[in-house]
């Protein structure tokens, strides 16, 4: 299962109040972002259970520095998708996609985990799964706990990466 995350407000919190990752030496020298606590865990355990961790974010921050970012916390990261790439990919066939802000199904992403309602309306309009961390919302109800499992179907392995995201989303 190829499982993406966004950065912006989803692994990188803006919000002062988001706790963070304790850096490791090598963040501390070398990363100028910090990620969201339980990130780590988070993308190491879905690894485990054999997925694949991508990052997709609409910025033009280089594959280089996304990808030694997470290095200095220890992950790897199957693929990068930044915004130059997004633009480069989405053009002949699949130039009808181009209006979307993401669009997972052209880097053969199963999942899009997102804080943004309008990347979620986009994979309800062009049918690819979204994920949508809802920062206003505490995620550890039971009835947020069944909404978010919900929504990796049936699958054993999905339903434990599913149980994975849920337990980023208690903080
Ligand atoms: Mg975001």
């Amino acid at each position: 299962m190829r499982i993406a995350f966004d950065l912006d407000d989803t692994l990188i919190p803006s919000d002062p109040a988001v706790p963070r990752e304790p850096p490791t030496l090598l963040a501390r020298c070398t990363a100028g972002e910090r990620l969201r606590h339980g990130a780590v865990g988070l993308l190491r355990s879905i690894r485990t259970l054999g997925g694949e961790v991508w990052i997709y974010t609409t910025s033009f921050r280089s594959p280089l520095e996304i990808r030694w970012l997470f290095l200095s916390y220890g992950v790897w990261l199957r693929g990068v998708v930044n915004q130059y790439r997004h633009q480069r990919t989405l053009t002949g066939r699949l130039a009808a996609y181009r209006s979307c802000s993401k669009y997972p199904p052209a880097f053969g992403i199963d999942l899009l985990v997102d804080d943004s309602e309008g990347v979620a309306i986009e994979g309800r309009r062009h049918d690819f799964r979204v994920l949508r961390v809802d920062r206003r919302t505490r995620c550890g109800s039971s009835a947020s706990r069944r909404k978010c499992g919900n929504t990796w179907g049936n699958d054993a392995a999905g339903l434990l990466a599913g149980g994975a995201v849920v337990s980023l989303l208690i903080y």
